[in-house]
């Protein structure tokens, strides 16, 4: 039996996450921390049926024999529970987005004791999504990333766009100038990635997650789409880190390697 905890149990992932955590044979749900939440009942923050007490902070990891701790919470609680989870020897799965390089350096370095799975999205369907866009990058000039989120995400552009785009800058370095000279409205061309690729990010009640990747050549275009319709999308991902991490040392960063893609 694995023995999991989760971070932000209270939030709209962590939730999902201590549902498909205590359905999965193999896992046992023991410890959850929420700040925001402590002192309560499991089941009266999320409707899970398991008596679990929500705590305080990551001490309440140790003393239920944590191996595996979920976080999907805000970039600077993840950081802190990352530095906590790498020196007191816990694997850590993290779907948090906002991590900047330095940030990922710094974790590859602190994990020495234990292993973290870091990815910016878990849904497989993304993880394919990257991929193809980075495998068709090479055979196109022109390339735009829009990502669509619900109104409640509070950073941009998603950790997946970011991601996304990195990928492609890395798999061709021929792009295209930006034609534009004149910007009537600030903004109006998006946000210019480190490798030039443009990204767009749409944030809209009712959606989940979705991301479009447009590549264009002479004569023809290619989309490449992917939607997350609910946060159960993620869940597979999860929960195949959760099983995995310990058998992979040090940071790993992305759901590729996990799926031999
Ligand atoms: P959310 O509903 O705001 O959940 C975040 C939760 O973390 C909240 O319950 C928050 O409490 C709690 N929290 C804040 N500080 C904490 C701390 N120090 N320790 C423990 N918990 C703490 O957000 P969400 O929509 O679930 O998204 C969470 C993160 O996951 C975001 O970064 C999002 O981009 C990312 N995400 C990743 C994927 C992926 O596949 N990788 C998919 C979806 C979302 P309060 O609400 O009281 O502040």
């Amino acid at each position: 039996m694995v023995r999991v905890g989760v971070f932000g149990a209270g939030g709209r992932m962590g939730t999902e996450v201590c549902r498909a955590v205590v359905a999965e044979p193999g896992l046992e749900l023991v410890a959850v921390v929420d700040p925001f939440h402590v002192g309560l009942d499991l089941g009266q923050v999320t409707g899970v049926d398991l008596h679990l007490s929500v705590a305080a902070g990551p001490e309440a990891l140790l003393d239920a024999k944590v191996d595996v701790a979920v976080d999907f919470t805000q970039v600077e609680a993840a950081r802190a529970n990352l530095s906590w989870l790498a020196a007191n020897g816990v694997h850590a799965v993290v779907g948090t987005t906002g991590f900047t390089d330095a940030d990922l350096d710094g974790f590859a370095r602190a994990f020495t004791r234990s292993n973290a799975v870091i990815a910016p999205n878990f849904a497989i369907g993304a993880v394919l999504m990257m991929r193809f866009a980075e495998l068709a990058a090479p055979y196109f000039e022109t390339a735009e990333i829009i990502e669509l989120h619900h109104d409640l995400k509070v950073d941009a552009p998603s950790g997946t766009a970011l991601a996304t785009a990195e990928r492609m800058a890395a798999a061709s370095s021929a792009w295209a100038d930006d034609p534009t000279t004149s910007v009537v409205v600030q903004g109006a061309r998006g946000a210019r990635t480190p490798g030039g690729i443009t990204v767009h990010s749409v944030r809209l009640r009712g959606l989940v997650a979705h991301q479009e990747v447009l590549l264009g050549t002479t004569g023809q275009t290619l989309s490449i789409r992917h939607d997350s319709l609910d946060r159960s999308s993620f869940m597979p991902g999860v929960l195949l880190a959760v099983k995995k991490v310990g058998d992979r040392p040090g940071l790993t960063v992305g759901l590729d390697a996990l799926l031999d893609l």
